[in-house]
């Protein structure tokens, strides 16, 4: 019914957009996320999905124009999730239903996991990594098909041979296979090159690569380097003549050095990471992303018997707890750092998690909470765009109970949320 509503507020929204209708979303408390002031009394003036004007005071327009009611709220920009996988979430099942899923199903599944991060107030996400199918839920969600957050996706992650994003690991012999460029799977720079330009003809807005093991893949090590720091190199400049990023999954730190060294945007989870490491981070202005609900849902998973293969287990008994320390240790270095969770792995809609934990680890409220708003669109390249509600940004707007700067927890409970000028939820 909620969904229902939504859809209908949104398309009632843009019919009348057509007029230049004007809504005024009255502010209680506005936080300006840049300087971390809490603005009583405020209004935004949303048109055609942008922000028209901040303004001290309740503020109303004239005739068709509308106005939503935030007086006991606190208002601020919508949130951007840098770390999510939108096609999948954690389950016992999951290496089964490799072999049982369609991708039809994948796509229907993943529209609940969509709805779930937009209602949790995520405006926008970037998925790093699924079988392509994200790239679909991306554009069906672009032309308001579906509900969900505007997504920047990876399509599919690119690694070595029995590495952390080859789609066959852990599979009988004969299903195996050998998979290439075009699945992902590179082993020279020159794949490297070929299966960038693959992910960009498929669809791709970013490359996602996994230059060390991982946690959930069925192989054996999950922090070894996995790619030459020349496959990474020839990927980075591949992607970088198409004008996109490479976000970098490594658990340690010799991979992390690698990708690094040649240019990568991200480092994802980064959680063997040492003092060199975030030194060579400062130096090249690389980000950090750091995923602690991961790290901490996996370690909470494998104490349940036959949760995960057998291969997993003790990986994400060694690997998960150790990632809010390393986030602590990093925040303290002066690492850049923006918000990003991993969902997926664990359920798709708690993002908002992720700020109690990173406060908890020394990160005061503001800064993660610009971890999640400012930052995130810094590292997108979309400044100009998200990240703050001032005039000429997308209307991207949530509002929580109380005050966020005193109790970080209220984010795991947005109340209100707008995206691109229309209301998708309010409480
Ligand atoms: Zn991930």
């Amino acid at each position: 019914m909620r969904l229902f509503t939504a859809l209908l507020g949104g398309f009632l929204l843009s019919l009348s957009s057509a007029h230049a209708q004007k809504t005024y979303v009255h502010c209680g408390r506005l936080l300006d996320v840049r300087t971390g002031r809490i603005q009583p009394e405020m209004t935004i003036v949303v048109e055609q999905g942008r922000v028209a004007a901040v303004q001290n005071g309740y503020a109303t327009g004239s005739g068709a124009d509308k106005t939503i009611d935030l007086k006991n709220k606190t208002v601020m920009p919508g949130l951007l999730d840098m770390h999510v996988h939108l096609e999948h979430q954690t389950s016992k099942t999951n290496q089964l239903d490799e072999f049982i899923q369609n991708p039809a199903d994948v796509a229907f599944a993943s529209l609940e996991y969509a709805r779930k991060t937009l209602m949790a107030g995520f405006t926008t996400v970037r998925d790093l990594g699924g079988s392509g199918v994200n790239v679909a839920l991306r554009n069906s969600i672009n032309r308001g098909q579906v509900v969900g957050p505007r997504i920047f996706t990876a399509a599919k992650s690119l690694s070595g041979t029995g590495g952390h994003a080859d789609p066959t690991n852990g599979y009988r012999q004969d299903l195996m296979g050998n998979p290439g460029p075009a699945d992902g799977v590179v082993n020279s720079p020159d794949e490297g090159r070929q299966a960038v330009r693959q992910q960009y003809k498929n669809g791709a807005d970013l490359i996602k690569i996994t230059a060390t093991g991982g946690v959930l893949s069925v192989a054996k090590d999950g922090s070894s380097a996995q790619m030459t720091e020349a496959e990474i190199r020839a990927i980075v400049e591949t992607a970088h003549d198409l004008g996109l990023k490479v976000a970098c999954h490594a658990h340690g730190a010799e991979g992390m050095k690698r990708a690094i060294r040649a240019g990568v945007t991200s480092i994802e989870h980064g959680t063997l990471m040492d003092d060199e490491t975030m030194k060579l981070m400062k130096k090249n202005g690389t980000w950090y992303v750091p995923t602690i609900t991961a790290g901490k849902s996996v370690a909470d998973s494998a104490k349940i018997v036959g949760y995960y293969p057998a291969l997993v287990t003790p990986k994400a008994q060694s690997i998960g707890p150790k990632l809010q320390a390393t986030f602590g240790r990093a925040y303290k270095a002066g690492v850049k750092i923006a918000f990003g969770t991993d969902a997926g792995v664990f359920r798709h809609g708690a993002n908002g998690l992720e700020f109690a934990y990173m406060v908890e680890a020394g990160m005061p409220p503001i800064e993660a909470l610009r971890a999640a708003t400012v930052y995130a669109a810094d590292l997108l390249g979309q400044s100009d765009q998200l990240g703050t509600l001032e005039t000429g940004k997308l209307a991207d707007i949530v509002a929580v109970e109380g005050d966020p700067l005193q109790d970080i927890t209220t984010m795991q409970r947005v109340r209100f949320v707008m995206k691109q000028g229309i209301v998708f939820k309010q409480e």
